[in-house]
């Protein structure tokens, strides 16, 4: 299958670790000229160097760090054809559980970061005339997870700006999906499975195992390549069928 993503510009957030870095190896893998981006500069620039990317070192709730990402990725490479929504998750707990600066802080690297980023990136992905934004969220915004209350309350909000958007941009030949993660093997799923999962927990998993990153790099390869052109507004889980519903 040829994805045309050869020499095409794509930005990965998150990109040092798990999920995001999974994303950034597959389409380092196409051949696209990839930017990866997040906060620690040491283990991301060896990451970069592996797959032959560009590191820019930064904080997702930093509109400086955002602006020189994106002038980054112009100056180097002339434009952003791709752009990959991703960071960390905000802390684990029940509904009455976190402060009002613990739900401001998840806005702001969640939802606020992930608009800031598609405004600075707009007229580059529509000079693309491919332009793709995909955004990693998670199964919760199919499904609330109780011990997420805060995943479950933002994610939500950013789905929808990201459906409002995808009418929007569509016209302009920019494609807005979402990929929304079930288990995924990272260092994030470990802190819910310190011994590695149970029996039970892999029985709720129709494949019986956890995801991993690259697995879902290469979901999101498909959505950033020509193959998927005519999709659009959709939030896509990869989940090996965790989820029961049929939506
Ligand atoms: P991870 O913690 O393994 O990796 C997160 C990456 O984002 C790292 O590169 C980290 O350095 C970077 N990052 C974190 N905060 C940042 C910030 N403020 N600015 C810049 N970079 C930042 O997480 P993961 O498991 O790869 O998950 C990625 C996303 O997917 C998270 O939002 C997570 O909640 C979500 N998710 C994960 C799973 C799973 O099973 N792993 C399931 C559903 C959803």
């Amino acid at each position: 299958m040829d994805t045309g993503l050869a020499g095409r510009t794509a930005i990965v957030c998150g990109a040092s670790a798990g999920i995001g870095l999974g994303c950034a190896e597959a389409l380092a893998g196409e051949g696209a000229n990839v930017v990866m981006f997040a906060r620690r500069a040491e283990v991301l620039e060896r990451e970069a160097e592996r797959l032959g990317a560009v590191p820019v070192a930064g904080d997702l709730r930093s509109a400086a760090d955002l602006e020189r990402l994106v002038a980054t990725a112009v100056e180097r490479f002339g434009g952003v054809d791709v752009l990959v929504l991703n960071s960390g998750g905000p802390p684990r707990t029940g509904s009455f559980e976190f402060s009002d600066e613990q739900l401001v802080d998840a806005v702001d690297l969640l939802l606020r970061s992930s608009i800031r980023l598609v405004r600075l990136c707009r007229p580059y992905l529509e000079a693309s005339g491919r332009g793709r934004v995909i955004a990693i969220t998670s199964s919760a915004v199919k499904e609330p997870i109780e011990t997420l209350a805060l995943s479950s309350a933002v994610r939500p909000g950013l789905v929808g700006w990201l459906k409002t958007a995808s009418r929007e941009l569509g016209p302009r030949g920019v494609t807005v999906n979402s990929v929304a993660p079930g288990r995924i093997d990272t260092e994030r799923i470990r802190e819910v499975y310190p011994d590695g999962p149970g029996e039970a927990d892999l029985a709720a998993i129709p494949l019986r195992r956890l995801g991993t990153p690259r697995e879902i790099g290469d979901v999101v390869c498909f959505l950033a390549s020509d193959r998927a052109a005519y999709v659009t507004g959709t939030a896509i889980g990869v989940d090996g069928g965790l989820l029961r519903g049929t939506q």
